[in-house]
C-alpha cells in the first residue's frame, strides 16, 4: 500500500537545538496511528510541520506520495484535506450543537452565508449522520456552552468531520475528559478511521490502548519504536525513556 502521508529525512531545529531529527513516519489511508513519546519529544512540532504551520530545515513531508507539504502554507495544506484538532476544544459556545456541526459543513459559501442560507436536505441529512457519529444527537438542540468539556471535544471532531477531510490529527483528546468519555473517545476515533486517516497525540496510555492501532513512539525528535502498544511498552529503549532512567 502506498502511504497516504510519508515523511523523510524531516529535520528541524530552534536555536540550534534539533527538535526534530531526521524523523521518518509513513502512514497509510484509512490507518488510525498514536504518537506517543515524552515532553520535549517533537509530537507537537511534528503536527506543526505536517499541516504547514512550521516549515522544516530539510527532509521530505509527502502528501499522497505526489504533493511536497513543505512548500505549502498552513490554509493550502488544509484545502488538501488536512484537518487539525488542538486540545482546547473550540466552538461556537453561543449557537447550538447541530448549528456548530451546520456551520461547519464544507461549502462554498462561508460560514456568514451560511447563516441566512436555507439547508439543502443532502446537507441536513450530513449534520444528522455527523450528530450520530459523535454521539449527541440527544443534545442537538442545546447551547454549545451547555456542553461537558468531553462533550465539547466531541462536537469540534464533528466540526472538523463536516469539513471532510482525508486525514484528521488529533492532539491529546483524552486530557481532562473523564475515563468513560476517554473510553467514547477511542470509540469515536476508531469509527472514523477506515474511511479516513487519524494521527493522535496523546499522553494516557489506558487511552491508547483502547485505540488498539500502531504506536510511533518519538523521542529527541525521532522514532525510537514503532508497533503494537504491547510490543513498544516492552523494549527496554523505551522504557529508559519513560522513565528516565
Ligand atoms: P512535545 O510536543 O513532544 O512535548 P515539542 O514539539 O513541543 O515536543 O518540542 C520539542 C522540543 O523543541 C522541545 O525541547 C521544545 O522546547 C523545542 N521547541 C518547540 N518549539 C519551539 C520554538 N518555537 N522555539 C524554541 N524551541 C522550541
Amino acid at each position: 500500500m502506498t502511504a497516504q502521508l510519508y515523511l523523510d529525512g524531516v529535520t528541524r531545529s530552534f536555536d540550534g537545538f534539533k527538535a526534530i531529527n531526521n524523523l521518518a513516519l509513513s502512514v497509510d489511508k484509512g490507518e488510525l496511528r498514536a504518537v506517543i513519546g515524552p515532553n520535549g519529544a517533537g509530537k507537537t512540532t511534528m503536527m506543526d510541520i505536517i499541516t504547514g504551520k512550521t516549515r522544516p530545515d530539510g527532509g521530505e513531508v509527502l502528501w499522497n506520495m505526489d504533493t511536497d507539504l513543505t512548500r505549502l502554507d498552513e490554509a493550502r495544506v488544509a484545502r488538501l484535506g488536512i484537518g487539525r484538532k488542538f486540545q482546547k476544544p473550540t466552538v461556537f459556545e453561543t449557537h447550538t450543537v447541530e448549528d456548530n456541526i451546520r456551520l461547519s459543513l464544507k461549502a462554498p459559501r462561508g460560514v456568514f452565508a451560511s447563516l441566512f442560507h436555507r439547508s439543502t436536505k443532502a446537507e441536513e441529512t450530513r449534520v444528522t449522520e455527523l450528530m450520530d457519529q459523535i454521539r449527541l444527537t440527544h443534545l442537538r438542540f442545546e447551547d454549545a456552552a451547555n456542553l461537558s468539556h468531553g462533550q465539547k471535544q466531541w462536537l469540534e471532531i464533528g466540526m472538523l468531520l463536516a469539513q471532510e477531510p482525508q486525514l484528521l490529527l488529533v492532539d491529546e483528546p483524552a486530557a481532562g475528559m473523564t475515563d468513560a468519555e476517554t473510553m467514547e473517545t477511542a470509540e469515536l476515533l476508531k469509527s472514523i478511521a477506515g474511511e479516513r486517516t487519524v494521527i493522535v497525540v496523546e499522553h494516557d496510555m489506558d487511552f491508547v490502548r483502547a485505540l488498539d492501532c500502531r504506536v510511533t513512539v518519538l523521542h529527541q525528535g525521532s522514532v525510537l519504536a514503532e508497533g503494537s502498544l504491547d510490543y513498544v511498552s516492552a523494549r527496554d529503549d523505551v522504557i529508559e525513556v519513560y522513565l528516565g532512567r
